[in-house]
């Protein structure tokens, strides 16, 4: 346990991954070379249907990132102007800017004290305009989906879940993903699982949802040159989908790692006057990122700082209060949990290669912090 332990902790340290999957990871780019079929290509259809498996779903299409396979989910699902689709106030801004993207209007929920998009808040925010509903599985951790389902099917609204942090959580035995009519991840470079640039999948239950995003993502082919649908272009690069194919096999093993890690973190912190949501009875938490709570929290910070120990804050201002959101006309105040989230949240260090005895040097910067 003494390697790479010069005291520092990275927030994220992609390096030993990439060390330890080789050679695979050239040989696989080099075949994307040696076969030339950039655009497409092979490892882009093995990939889809091997993510499909994954997740337990019938469809999965790959795209240029996270936030354009909620974009062409939406588009797929013929939501547009004058449409409404309710999301929550604490999450990144992808969310939101699909939903702009498409030309609807985001409706913006709060949250509970665990950051978790809560039914009934979802429910009070239907209006007849109301067209998706777009949970996200924040941090690596499924949400009421059942729920809210529930309550999407009583409304007859479609549900679009934002998967891009939970790639493998479960609930109840089922994936993340495989709940809504259609669900997005990203393969962003830092995500459970990720690319070497950006990639994306949009994975669905409908197959007419799938050969819909098919042509979106492609100019809107049908055949070569016969264009039927908006001409854009959010295609999977193969090379992406080259690496993505050789990690996989490893994700539950990644994430069963994340949470080991997440379970030294709660037994090193306990006791201190910190707050973190309790671990996931009925699912599995995959710990995107592992986030504490303290009135404290920028003093924390600047403390572990000190230390070469770096930390995150997801998010620092919830989405209604960011500059680009301010035309959506939501006060400060309008969603009071989600905005002391954003004051009082830190992520912590947290990747599957990180060392015990770097959750344990964390652990002591944060003591020692609050201590004095
Ligand atoms: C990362 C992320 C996205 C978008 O992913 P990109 O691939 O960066 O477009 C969307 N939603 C959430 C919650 C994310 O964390």
């Amino acid at each position: 346990m003494t390697t790479a332990l010069n005291g520092s902790v990275r927030f994220v340290d992609l390096h030993a991954q990439i060390r330890s999957l080789q050679p695979a990871l050239t040989e696989a780019v080099q075949a994307v070379l040696d076969r030339g079929d950039f655009i497409l290509g092979k490892d882009v259809e093995l990939f889809e249907q091997e993510f499909a498996a994954y997740c337990g779903v019938p469809h999965a299409v790959g795209v240029d990132s996270g936030l354009s396979a909620l974009e062409l989910a939406l588009r797929a699902l013929r939501v547009g102007p004058g449409d409404e689709v309710i999301t929550q106030a604490n999450t990144f801004i992808a969310s939101v800017g699909a939903i702009l993207a498409v030309g609807a209007r985001p409706v913006l929920v709060d949250c509970d004290g665990d950051g978790v998009i809560r039914p009934g808040a979802v429910r009070a925010a239907l209006t007849p305009r109301t067209r998706a509903i777009m949970p996200v599985h924040l941090f690596g951790r499924i949400c009421d989906i059942e729920a809210i389902m529930a309550v999407a099917d009583g409304a007859g609204v479609p549900v679009v879940e934002d998967a891009c942090q939970a790639h493998g959580a479960l609930l109840n035995g089922r994936r993340a993903g495989s709940f809504g009519i259609a669900s997005a991840f990203s393969f962003y470079p830092a995500k459970n699982l990720g690319a070497f640039g950006d990639g994306g999948m949009l994975v669905t239950t409908s197959r007419e949802v799938a050969d819909t995003v098919r042509q979106l993502r492609n100019y809107g082919q049908k055949t070569k040159y016969q264009h039927v649908s908006l001409p854009l272009n959010h295609r999977l690069d193969t090379i992406q989908a080259a690496v993505l194919r050789v990690k996989l096999p490893h994700l539950d093993g990644w994430n069963a790692r994340r949470q080991y890690l997440a379970d030294a973190y709660r037994e090193h912190l306990e006791g201190l006057p910190i707050r973190i949501a309790p671990a996931d009875a009925e699912g599995r938490h995959v710990y995107h990122l592992f986030v504490i709570e303290s009135e404290q929290r920028d003093r924390l910070r600047d403390a572990l700082q000190a230390r070469r120990i770096e930390t995150g804050i997801h998010y620092p201002a919830p989405l209604h209060l960011q500059v680009a959101l301010k035309d959506l006309g939501y006060p400060a105040g309008a969603f009071p949990t989600a905005e002391r989230l954003a004051a009082e949240s830190l992520s912590l260090p947290m990747y599957p290669e990180m060392a015990l005895a770097q959750v344990e040097l964390v652990a002591e910067g944060i003591r020692a912090a609050l201590a004095g």
